[in-house]
């Protein structure tokens, strides 16, 4: 579980997350859906220790989330930058966070194989992240994030780079591999109809604020604000 209590986060005078509580449950798939510049991404960055909170706490599994060694969490994150590492192959890439854990060699050339076969990038092993596409690289790091199938996986707009065969199959993809695992998974989008199908429940952001939490149902059939009934009501 992941539980936010009175969170609020400041960049000099502009507040950029405001008394933001939420609970997400294990096992549970959350979506932060809002416009550019809710503070989706910021509120992801201190679910995964990126961030600091200027007041309330980041709880994840009942810790404190700062008090866990990054090695230690059992997280992975997917960032809005990708955040390859360009001097690195692809397959070392997508093995480093095996290698963090001290998994031998063998395991990790296999399970390496695995994840790229599941975003779809059989032959781009030895290649470096600038020979790639943009979202070819999106999908390296997808892979790079649930190559060691983590509890709690976290990404931000995961599938954005994608055309829309690509990301139905990712999408499919995601869910299956949560199914699996049974992981809290919160993603990351501004695109309302991916919201709806990929998630059990959906957290509306506008403006640093958390409009409406709900699944996709309710949003859609009892909107509380005007904000929820407009954005979910556009298409993309
Ligand atoms: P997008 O959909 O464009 O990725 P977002 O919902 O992820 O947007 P955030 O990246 O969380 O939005 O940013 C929220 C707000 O915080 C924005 O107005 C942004 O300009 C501001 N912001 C983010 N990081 C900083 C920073 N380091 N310093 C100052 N302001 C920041
Ligand atoms: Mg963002």
């Amino acid at each position: 579980s992941i539980d936010l209590d009175g969170v609020h986060l400041s960049y000099g005078d502009t507040a950029v997350l405001r008394d933001i509580d939420l609970r997400i449950k294990g096992g549970e798939f959350m979506t932060l859906l809002g416009p550019s510049g809710s503070g989706k991404s910021t509120l992801l960055n201190l679910m995964g220790g990126f961030a600091r909170a200027n007041a309330g706490e980041v709880r994840v599994n009942g810790a404190q989330i700062d008090h866990l060694p990054p090695n230690r969490r059992d997280m992975g994150m997917v960032y809005q930058n990708y955040a390859l590492f360009p001097h690195m192959t692809i397959a070392d890439n997508i093995a480093y966070p095996l290698k963090r854990r001290k998994m031998s060699k063998s395991d990790r050339a296999a399970l390496v194989r695995a994840a790229l076969a599941m975003v779809d990038l059989h032959g781009f092993a030895d290649r470096r992240p600038s020979q790639l596409s943009g979202g070819q690289q999106q999908r390296v790091a997808v892979a790079r994030a649930i190559v060691f199938r983590p509890q709690i996986l976290l990404m931000d707009e995961p599938l954005g780079a994608l055309d829309k065969r690509l990301r139905d199959e990712m999408q499919s993809e995601l869910r299956q591999l949560h199914e699996e695992v049974g992981s809290t998974v919160v993603f990351v989008t501004h695109d309302q109809e991916e919201a709806m199908v990929m998630s059990d429940r959906i957290a509306v952001m506008n403006g640093g604020r958390v409009e409406q939490v709900g699944t996709p149902h309710e949003l859609y059939s009892r909107p509380r604000t005007t904000f929820v009934a407009t954005f979910l009501g556009e298409s993309t």
